[in-house]
């Protein structure tokens, strides 16, 4: 299936929920979901009754939207994490929190992990000191992320990173505003995880069926 190019709000009022893909938008009463806190669409509003598999598959993609992956890729990292010590659901959230564009965008380089992947691909960041253009590499706690010399008067990433700062950085990274550069200190904890909120035990239940 192909990735979606849509408006992405849209997504958002399709899942009934914030998932956080404009950046700085998302924290306004400009919000789609805050203005029309209904599903897209003719039936958008209609009182549909939906069933523990409706409701499984709604959260699943939901995670998977929110990450901006396709289903193929969403299930290999759940493959991963089923296979990882630990609870299921909440090795998946981890992993997908370490891929390098999830944390460009929680350090605030990008306003977006869509934002985050296009600029990574354009090969604007060092990770250790080394270029890396993979929006999937994994991140490791203590992973110095940086961004290269010639970028670093880019408008877009100096907003960006300015409005980060001024809403705060999640506890697990952490940003030197000045070096441009950011570390990811640990690996998040579930109780930490909360943009949005997830029920990720669903996702095991759909995909342990
Ligand atoms: Fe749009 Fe962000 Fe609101 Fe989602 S949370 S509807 S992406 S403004």
């Amino acid at each position: 299936m192909a990735r979606y190019t849509g408006p992405v709000c849209r997504l958002c009022r399709r899942e009934n929920m914030k998932l956080f893909l404009k950046g700085d938008r998302c924290y306004t009463d400009k919000c789609a979901v805050e203005r029309r806190n209904y599903a897209p669409g003719q039936h958008g509003q209609g009182r549909v009754k939906v069933s523990d598999y409706g409701t499984q598959l709604r959260e699943k993609q939901r995670v998977k939207r929110t990450y901006g992956l396709l289903e193929k890729q969403f299930r290999a990292y759940f493959d991963k994490a089923d296979r990882m010590k630990g609870v299921t659901g909440e090795n998946l959230l981890v992993l997908l929190e370490r891929r390098l564009d999830s944390v460009l965008y929680r350090l605030g380089f990008a306003n977006s992990r869509s934002e985050a992947r296009m600029m990574l691909r354009q090969g604007h960041f060092h990770v250790n000191g080394r270029k890396v253009n993979i929006p999937s590499f994994l991140v490791r706690p203590g992973d110095v992320i940086e961004l290269r010399e010639k970028s670093r008067k880019m408008a877009r990433i100096n907003e960006s990173l300015d409005s980060v700062m001024r809403r705060g950085l999640p506890s697990w990274v952490e940003l030197d505003r000045e070096a441009f550069k950011g570390v990811l200190k640990t690996l998040p904890v579930r109780e930490e995880m909360t943009t949005p909120v997830f029920q990720e035990q669903l996702i095991v239940e759909l995909y342990s069926k």
